[in-house]
């Protein structure tokens, strides 16, 4: 097998002459939509003046039907890394144990953060192509019979492997053990690209960020916090000034609501966000997401027939509405195909990630995307895979008309 790590490669070279749509089919960050860039195009306003501080409430309130919730919802000026963080810093002590089902690379980076900051974490292995099995996370559960387990981090989707895991079944499973842990759940790929109800499913805190399916620039971390989660960061003895929830929600000073000055142009982007949104209707929005994921693993099936790549999500269920991971042999190296469609098609794919970072690239499909979008997408990944004479199936792209013309929505 040929090594793909190290072999020369030509430093990419950006075209910026290159006319028309850079094509960003990447899982975050994703298309910026015109109207969120224009409602950013304005000057700065007194922050701590009452026009702003209604606006801040009025946005509050309109995110949490997003989240599922009527609990409460901090923003960040940070990343998803930043508020995964600040779910971690709230409840946990060093010395706390959680439990972290293998979603994938992304299940790994957060337990790592954990590991730093003194948490003790232990991976429930799984299958990177399928999606966590409840009754594994329910086993180690009825096992932890002294209750050391303070918290479960599961990542929703996990934007390595493409997959996405039934929350609600996590939830379902915790209960069944009778076991008090938190339930944590990251959001960052799969928020408004799939139904997300964090009250009803419940979960005790749901990460987000802004740059995914909230179609804004990267700088918005959110974490939505439940009553029992609230209750938990009071017992919590680690000291914390940024990420500290109560000063953030209790605190009768708005100032202190964003711990200093209010990232308000990313906040001008988001009701802009939430409104288009809401126009849209959000279950639309989720429809959307399903018939225009179809059509992506449509084609990367019909490609699969020429036994070079394939879905990582071996269950069709399993398959994310948000992110598709593709595998590819050993033969053939991802980053030449990212190489060339970037150069030659001016398309951003994804990158591999963890153990099969040398042999995966994503496809993004979350936020503001269309059909016509997905055919282009298609098209470069097609010519992509012939320009190198990488095996593949031909008509992936009518493989995808055909999955949008079939659906009913
Ligand atoms: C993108 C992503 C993150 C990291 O978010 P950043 O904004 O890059 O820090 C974490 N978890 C998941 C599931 C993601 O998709």
């Amino acid at each position: 097998m040929m090594n793909k790590t190290t072999k020369t490669r030509k430093m990419p070279t950006f075209n910026t002459r290159q006319r028309g749509w850079n094509f960003l089919q990447t899982p975050g960050p994703t298309n910026i939509p015109n109207r969120v860039l224009t409602a950013m195009n304005q000057p700065a306003v007194e922050f701590l003046g009452p026009e702003f501080m209604d606006f801040a409430r009025r946005l509050f309130d309109d995110l949490k039907p997003l989240f599922g919730t009527t609990g409460d919802i901090v923003i960040y000026a940070a990343n998803g890394h930043g508020s995964w963080e600040a779910a971690l810093t709230n409840t946990l002590d060093i010395g706390d144990k959680v439990l972290i089902p293998e979603t994938g690379r992304f299940a790994l980076s957060w337990g790592d953060f954990a590991g730093k900051l003194g948490v003790e974490y232990e991976v429930v292995e799984n299958d990177w192509r399928k999606a966590v099995n409840p009754n594994a996370i329910e086993d180690k559960l009825r096992a932890d019979t002294d209750h050391e387990i303070k918290a479960i981090l599961l990542v929703h989707t996990d934007t390595g492997t493409g997959i996405t895991c039934d929350v609600a079944g996590v939830r379902a499973a915790i209960d069944a053990a009778g076991h008090p842990a938190l339930l944590m759940c990251d959001t960052i790929a799969s928020l408004l690209t799939c139904p997300y109800e964090m009250d009803s499913w419940g979960v005790d805190v749901t990460i987000g960020a802004g740059q995914k399916g909230f179609m804004l620039p990267p700088g918005l971390g959110f974490n939505a916090v439940s009553p029992k989660a609230r209750q938990l960061a009071k017992t919590c003895q680690r000291p914390g000034n940024y990420w500290d929830w109560s000063e953030r929600l209790e605190s009768e000073e708005f100032y202190l609501s964003f711990c200093g000055t209010a990232p308000e142009h990313m906040m001008f982007g988001l009701r802009a966000a939430i409104d288009m949104i809401n126009e849209e209707g959000v279950e639309n929005v989720f429809k959307r997401h399903f018939r225009l994921s179809r059509a992506v693993h449509a084609a990367v099936d019909k490609w699969a027939e020429g036994g070079a790549l394939q879905n990582n999500a071996v269950n069709p269920d399993d398959r994310s509405n948000s992110v598709t991971t593709v595998l590819l042999d050993e033969v053939h190296d991802p980053i030449d195909l990212r190489d060339l469609c970037r150069e030659r098609f001016n398309l951003a794919l994804g990158n591999g990630m963890g153990k099969i970072m040398n042999e995966s690239f994503r496809i993004g499909h979350m936020g503001d995307l269309n059909e016509a979008m997905i055919f282009g997408t298609l098209g470069a990944v097609e010519a992509g895979l012939k320009g190198l004479q990488i095996p593949h199936g031909e008509g992936g792209v009518n493989a995808a008309i055909d999955s949008l013309l079939e659906s009913d929505d």
